[in-house]
């Protein structure tokens, strides 16, 4: 934190790369003007840095997150081993910031997100905020698909008990005390967003609206939108299990009234041929399980894999640090 008002910030601006070859050199270009802009006011030190994550890509990011390295002083990168996802490549470009910055920016590297605000985030900061979150308040730059789904999830994520911000992805300011803090969740299927409300310490929001890619695709599939939200939901709620014990309670209860029919059924000679509501029953109780069995599979699997307690990254390479 600032010691005094008079001491400025060193702030780094984190940005994770998945094959971002299409953007880089424009993010880098636009980024490193919003710095020097506020280096040049004097309300960030002169040490204040962009950090590039290279998560693994396959094609020039690195090449080129080197290259500007090596160019800038300003700019710095460092290249996870492997493709380890957005969630542990932002805290692998966080804990390395940290070293040096006093509070880091995360932004994704097509600035989707509007830079324009990260100065308000800066001042924020300097006035006391340890977390500044960047909260959307137009999407209509993204898909309507996209808004859908996020919107169901945020609904989802809710009515399960998570406390997380509406509209907030991951374009937010860490100080250096909120980053330590987040680094003692050990967890591996770490799910930002839902932590950082966790960590206990004063809070304010920026707001701006969702602008279009600046080149290149997203990198998010249908299938890894299912699977952060699947994480999203359970790394922080074990309401999915309760529901399935109070739903086989009631089965339990219906199962009870079922014999007591069956019984009186017999003892009047009334016995029905039921093919159908016996068919039906079946398929409805299998499914019923299999869908249990897959809530319990999904926290079983979770177990399994936080109890290994692997490194969550390894940095292979460095330029500019
Ligand atoms: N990203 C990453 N690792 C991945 C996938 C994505 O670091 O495995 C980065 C990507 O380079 C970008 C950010 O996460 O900086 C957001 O990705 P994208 O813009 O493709 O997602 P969308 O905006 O479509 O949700
Ligand atoms: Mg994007």
């Amino acid at each position: 934190m600032t010691e005094g008002k008079n001491i400025r910030p060193a702030i780094a601006i984190v940005v994770p790369c998945f094959n971002e070859e299409a953007v880089l050199a424009a993010t880098a270009e636009r980024l490193l003007a919003s710095l020097d802009a506020l280096i040049e006011r004097q309300e960030v030190a002169e040490s204040s840095f962009l950090l590039f994550v290279d998560d693994g890509s396959t094609d020039a990011t690195w090449p080129i997150c080197h290259d500007l390295a090596t160019r800038h002083p300003r700019i710095a990168a460092i290249s996870l081993s492997r493709n380890e996802g957005l969630q542990v490549a932002l805290l692998a470009g966080m804990e390395v910031a940290a070293d040096t910055a006093d509070a880091v920016i995360t932004i994704d590297a097509d600035l989707q997100d509007d830079i324009a605000v990260i100065p308000e985030m800066v001042r924020l900061f300097s006035e006391g905020a340890h977390i500044v979150y960047g909260v959307r308040h137009d999407r209509s730059a993204d898909t309507p698909s996209k808004r859908r789904t996020a919107s169901s999830f945020y609904r989802l994520q809710h009515a399960l008990g998570i406390k997380t911000l509406k509209n907030h992805a991951d374009f937010r300011l860490l100080s250096r005390e909120a980053i330590t803090r987040l680094g003692q969740f050990g967890e591996r299927n770490i799910f930002i967003r839902g932590i950082i409300p966790m960590l206990g310490l004063p809070t304010a929001q920026v707001s701006y609206a969702r602008l279009p890619r600046l080149a290149g695709h997203s990198k998010f599939s249908t299938m890894r939108m299912v699977n952060l939200a699947i994480d999203g939901i359970t790394s922080f709620s074990i309401r999915p299990m309760r529901v399935l014990t109070i739903l086989g309670l009631l089965f339990l209860v219906i199962a009870l009234g079922m014999a007591v029919y069956v019984v009186v059924a017999l003892l009047m000679k009334r016995t029905i041929p039921g093919w159908s509501s016996l068919m039906l029953s079946l398929w409805f109780i299998g499914g019923c399980i299999t869908i249990g069995l897959g809530i319990i599979g999904e926290y079983i699997g979770r177990i399994y894999i936080e109890v290994k307690h692997r490194p969550r990254y390894f940095i292979n390479r460095r330029a500019g640090l």
